[in-house]
């Protein structure tokens, strides 16, 4: 048997999105139509209901882990997602380049994202490993440029900890506050890294501010990478892998850091699709031919597809409605004409409602839809919200992954 989940982010939405519709409802999708109409269909609380996901913890309900047990933060899947090693004791930090400048009280930040920097990345980085910690920290560190401003920091040492705060004033023209400890986390573990990781970001700027890189960006009247900001700090969850837990192997095909690094933390193997951007403009039917390519050896397949939830975020309900179309016809329609349908399960789902109005996620639950052989089909005949509240899977929580295993005989028994 063999198992491909797919997931929307941000998929679901409310009606006040296409006048009286949900982007999902308005889109043209015959093909998600037609596996609605030979599947079954259900809403589900990525988290729980009442709780508003965020992508991180929500795709690992999805997968199957209880998010409130293993979730240590999100720096960690931005390292592994971005292909760094992380090793127990790494503290790991979503980071990225920002404008600042310097004044009497600390750094004013001006540009959180440095003018979205789309070139010299590699170098400014380059530059910033080459800083050396004082040495009665012991901490050494790296930082990786990803897409345009942003980046992944791991701290490496002995005596970290995930609880200090970040640098990130989440504004502009004010002061880039100085790491410190999480309230009722002030211990030596905590200060060390937090002294460290200032000690970090000030010398960011001394090789920053004047590299050849933002010298040129200065004369082009761009603003200059010259500042890191750090955020997100985690360290390496516990999870048992899902070969561990199934004993099936896979591959995740995502264009996003962010869920790359979830799958690689969860035992999947990283594929790349050629053209995946994690953005609107990503090359779905690369995904889905690497997707096919991954199944002739591999038990599963999880795709991820990011620009449903940038359109979100946007506030965009065309962007929105003409991405789920694409899904449809260069995603969905591919896939559905070469997958072995005796001997393979589909599942289609979102990480959470990210409606147009509100341009962030909220906690309505998602429709999902199961397809294969051993589904029990429902009276539904399309993939939408209100129609999935009719379907045949009623309305649970998380356990996506869980479920669609469950259809090919992979789920361990519990009990005897
Ligand atoms: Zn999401
Ligand atoms: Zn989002």
């Amino acid at each position: 048997m063999k198992a491909i989940l797919i997931i929307a982010d941000g998929l679901g939405g409310r009606p006040s999105d296409c006048g009286g519709k949900t982007c999902l409802e308005a889109a043209r999708s015959p093909n998600l139509d037609k596996l609605a109409r030979r599947g079954a269909l259900g809403l589900v609380d990525p988290i729980g209901p009442g709780i508003r996901p965020g992508s991180d913890t929500a795709h690992l309900s999805l997968l199957g882990y209880n998010p409130h047990r293993v979730y240590t933060g999100r720096g960690v899947f931005e390292c592994l997602g971005i292909g760094m090693t992380v090793q127990p004791g790494d503290v790991c930090f979503r980071a990225n380049f920002a404008t600042v400048t310097p004044s009497k009280e600390g750094v004013i930040v001006k540009d959180r994202r440095a003018g979205r920097i789309a070139s010299g990345q590699d170098q400014l980085a380059e530059a910033l490993n080459s800083i050396k910690l004082e040495k009665k920290l012991g901490i050494e560190f790296e930082f990786r440029a990803s897409t345009q401003h942003r980046g992944a920091l791991l701290l490496r040492g002995k005596g970290l900890s995930r609880y200090v705060t970040e640098n990130d004033p989440h504004k502009v023209d004010v002061k880039a506050p100085e790491f410190m400890p999480v309230e009722g986390h002030d211990n030596e573990k905590t200060r060390r890294t937090a002294a460290a990781l200032n000690e970090l970001v000030k010398h960011s700027y001394e090789v920053l501010h004047d590299h050849p890189v933002n010298r040129q960006r200065e004369r082009d009247e761009e603003h200059p990478a010259n500042y890191i900001l750090a955020r997100g700090a985690a360290d390496l969850p516990h999870l048992d892998s899902i070969e561990t837990i199934y004993g099936v192997s896979g591959a995740v095909i995502a264009g996003g850091a962010l869920y790359r690094g979830i799958a690689l933390a969860c035992g999947m193997e990283r594929i790349d699709a050629p053209g995946a951007t994690g953005g609107l403009d990503t090359d779905l039917r690369s995904k889905a031919n690497t997707a096919l390519k991954v199944l002739e050896t591999l038990d599963y397949v999880f795709i991820h597809v990011k620009g449903t939830d940038n359109a979100g975020h946007d506030k965009d309900a065309k962007a929105k409605t003409t991405f789920i179309e694409r899904i449809d016809a260069e995603l969905i329609s591919p896939l559905m004409e070469r997958i072995d349908w005796k001997t393979t399960h589909l599942a289609f789902t979102g990480d959470h409602t990210t409606p147009i109005d509100y341009g962030d996620h909220t906690v309505e639950p998602v429709p999902v839809l199961f397809v294969g052989p051993n589904v029990r089909s429902d009276t539904t005949v399309a993939l939408g919200e209100r129609e999935a509240g009719r379907g045949g899977l009623g309305r649970f929580t998380g356990q996506v992954l869980p479920i669609l295993f469950g259809y090919n005989n992979w789920a361990p028994k519990f009990g005897s």
